[in-house]
Formats: structure tokens, C-alpha cells, sequence
């Protein structure tokens, strides 16, 4: 994956693999994060200035709460939190997981916020405009899944997230290398919403997207 974004021109990439919970899709247990987390590191050395970030798509439990330990979710460089169960839930649900994640000190990013598939799935229902504000008031940024059957956040609200303030991040949800080519599908739906690159924490340059991460960790007292 590093390799095919170097080639690609980008400065860095964002390693974020399934949480443990997500044992469906082979998600990361303690042990094999550490062991990634040793394997980032001497590629970010082979690779410089090429940098790879530690992240993670942490699962967001039925509780709100996010699927590891503090200390461990200490260990990443960013976090993006995302429901992947139980789908099936009215608003006031969706709602409570959602902003009990949002609230958790360690959410750099709240991942594809409905969970909908296109022409598949509806996604569970949620109220925009309380979730924008939340990340407003938590300093979380609100990623649009590029994947074309997803393109969540859902474009019309991203204009109410620009007047708010709140960060855009335009992610591939690239689970192999050709994954990198869905950044077009977020990048066309975000221009037909008004996003500009200034206001996308994935257009950051990689020294930006660094005193980012490090303000925001200041901010949060994290
Ligand atoms: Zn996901």
C-alpha cells in the first residue's frame, strides 16, 4: 500500500486496518498491533519522507464505547471510529453510539456517519445537524467515504459542516491498491458540495496534517 502511494505522489498514507471486533474481516488484536506497529516503523525509516500514520477503524460497540483499551488506543497516531454492527437501530440509538464515540477523546475521525450502501442499504437514521455540531465541540473531523457506494457523509450536508468549521476528510476506504482510485468519487461529490482542499484534512500537506494531529491531542489532553 505504501509503495502504490508513493507512486501515486502522495507524501503519506493512513494505515487504518479493522478494529477487533470487526472479526469478520480479519480485525487487529492487541498483539498484532504492536507487531504492525514495529513493521510501520522501519518502513517509515526505508521509506522517508515518505511517513506512514498508525491509525485504526475502530469499531464503535453498541454502547458507544470504541473496542480497546485507552492505552492501546493511545498507541496510534489517529483513530477513526465507525459503526460496523448492529445497523439495525432507530435514531435515538444511532444517536447515543454515535455521540458517546464522538465524545471518546481518542476519535480523530468519525468514519462513514449513516453506514448506508448505495442502492443496497439505507443506512440507519441520524440527525445531521447534532452530530456537526458534536464534532464541532469535540474537534472530530467528519470523513466522506469515497468508496462509490458509499460517498457518506451524504454531500448535502457538507455545506452545514463548512459553516460550522468542522474538517472534511476524503478517505478511499482503500482495502487494496486499487482502492486508491475511489478517492475520485469523494473528491467529485465534495467539489459538487463546495469543499475546497483547505478544508479537507486529507489534502493536508504531511507536515500539516502532523501539527494536526498534534494539536488536537493537546486539545483533547490525550
Ligand atoms: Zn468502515
Amino acid at each position: 500500500m505504501a509503495k502504490e502511494a508513493i507512486q501515486r505522489g502522495f507524501e503519506y498514507l493512513v494505515l487504518s486496518d479493522h478494529s477487533k471486533s470487526a472479526f469478520y474481516a480479519n480485525g487487529l488484536r492487541e498483539e498484532r498491533i504492536r507487531e504492525q506497529h514495529l513493521q510501520v516503523d522501519a518502513l517509515n525509516k526505508q521509506f522517508a519522507p515518505f511517513k506512514i500514520f498508525k491509525s485504526i477503524e475502530s469499531d464503535i460497540l453498541n454502547d458507544g464505547e470504541l473496542d480497546y483499551s485507552p492505552d492501546v488506543l493511545a498507541s496510534f497516531d489517529l483513530v477513526i471510529s465507525s459503526i460496523h454492527s448492529n445497523l439495525k437501530m432507530n435514531e435515538e440509538k444511532a444517536m447515543s453510539r454515535l455521540l458517546s464515540a464522538i465524545e471518546n477523546p481518542y476519535t480523530t475521525i468519525l468514519g462513514h456517519m449513516t453506514g448506508r450502501l448505495l442502492l443496497t442499504r439505507e443506512g440507519y437514521p441520524v440527525d445531521h445537524k447534532r452530530i456537526i455540531d458534536a464534532c464541532v465541540s469535540h474537534h472530530v473531523a467528519i470523513e466522506l467515504n469515497a468508496h462509490p457506494r458509499r460517498l457518506d457523509i451524504d454531500w448535502r450536508w457538507i455545506g452545514y459542516a463548512l459553516d460550522k468549521g468542522v474538517l472534511i476528510s476524503i478517505n478511499p476506504d482503500a482495502h487494496h491498491t486499487d482502492g486508491y482510485q475511489d478517492i475520485r468519487y469523494g473528491v467529485l461529490v465534495a467539489q459538487k458540495a463546495g469543499l475546497t482542499s483547505k478544508q479537507n484534512l486529507s489534502s493536508f500537506t504531511r507536515k500539516e496534517f502532523e501539527d494536526y494531529l498534534h494539536k488536537k491531542k493537546k486539545a483533547k489532553g490525550i
